[in-house]
């Protein structure tokens, strides 16, 4: 039986939202009642559109966003009630991939000290002993000791995003969560860096949840994949379940505009009205406005995720037995 790092339960992260009557104030539902584990050792993918709160979830599991309320137990210890001291202390074992490398490394720092500054924020090692584990780093992830003497706009959008995973490795941490991580990268990049990702997770028994809108590049790296719409989680699968037999409407529309490369398959295409920012709804299915399936009962009724079938698990009143 496979062990659980990190145990996400009702997670809600709701942000102010001033109405034209500016007495009211109404919400917008980044992250809305998200439940899902990680087993260690696995790669979680989360995948949905820009704006379905797949990267606020990740941020908020950080805690660099303050959950509105739920939990999120890691190794059994709920960080959602931890000081913002005790916080800064547990970042040492999860530690975050950004999409962007370049605006997250300090522009006006060597890589050799954007490398040390976790180990030093930590009290971690020596000076000399920092300096070798930055050296051995480097090459960990592909680059050369002495590009520590560099500045990170003196590299390529690829190499800077080896600096960044290297940065999020200094601490040996036991999970990472990377958001968009080579969504900036030019496609034969990508692939280097998420062979690189791969590697590094064998060698050093990661844990990651991978955060994308590609559900190409998600299936490339997931043992499973969380679908999520409009902050919520609308189906959840093991990676290859999800590929060949994806149940919710909203993963069969995504899933149909993923190209196939072989030109004597064909997939029929599913094409979805609307955007996200147009079907928000109080009542039913998140899904409705944009859904070929939708009833009466979908307007009226939130679909809970439910497993359909063994680890498959959606959130649709179609595969309802009620
Ligand atoms: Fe479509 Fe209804 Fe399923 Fe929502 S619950 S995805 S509207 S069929």
């Amino acid at each position: 039986m496979q062990n659980v790092l990190l145990k996400v339960n009702n997670l809600k992260k709701y942000f102010p939202k001033r109405t034209t009557s500016f007495k009211k104030i109404s919400h917008v539902k980044a992250v809305d009642d998200v439940s899902f584990e990680v087993f260690e050792g696995e790669t979680l993918g989360i995948v949905g559109e820009s704006g379905c709160g797949k990267s606020t979830t990740g941020r908020t599991i950080m805690r660099l966003l303050e959950p509105t309320s739920g939990s999120i137990e890691f190794n059994g210890e709920d960080l959602s009630r931890l000081s913002k001291k005790g916080m800064r202390q547990k970042r040492r074992d999860i530690q975050m991939v950004f999409q962007d490398p370049y605006a997250s490394l300090n522009p006006r720092h060597t890589v050799q000290k954007i490398l040390e500054e976790p180990l030093i924020v930590h009290g971690i090692g020596n000076s000399q002993e920092r300096k070798e584990k930055v050296a051995e780093y480097l090459e960990i992830v592909g680059l050369d000791s002495y590009h520590g003497k560099r500045y990170p706009h003196q590299f390529s959008g690829g190499q800077r995003q080896r600096v960044g995973i290297a940065r999020a490795l200094m601490t040996n941490p036991k999970l990472i969560i990377a958001d968009e991580p080579v969504s900036a990268l030019d496609v034969s990049i990508q692939a280097q860096v998420l062979n690189l990702m791969q590697r590094l997770q064998e060698d050093l028994k990661l844990t990651y949840i991978f955060i994308a809108h590609d559900l190409g590049v998600v299936r490339h790296i997931s043992d499973r994949v969380a679908v999520m719409y409009l902050g919520s989680v609308v189906e959840l699968a093991e990676s290859e379940s999800l590929y060949a037999e994806p149940l919710h409407p909203y993963t069969q529309a995504l899933l149909s505009a993923v190209p196939i490369p072989d030109p004597t398959f064909e997939r029929e295409k599913m094409i979805i009205a609307g955007d996200i920012a147009s079907s928000v709804t109080d009542t039913g299915c998140k899904f409705q406005a944009r859904c070929p399936y939708a009833t009466i009962t979908c307007k009226m009724k939130i679909p809970d995720l439910v497993e359909v079938k063994p680890g498959h698990s959606v959130a649709c009143h179609l595969y309802s037995t009620d």
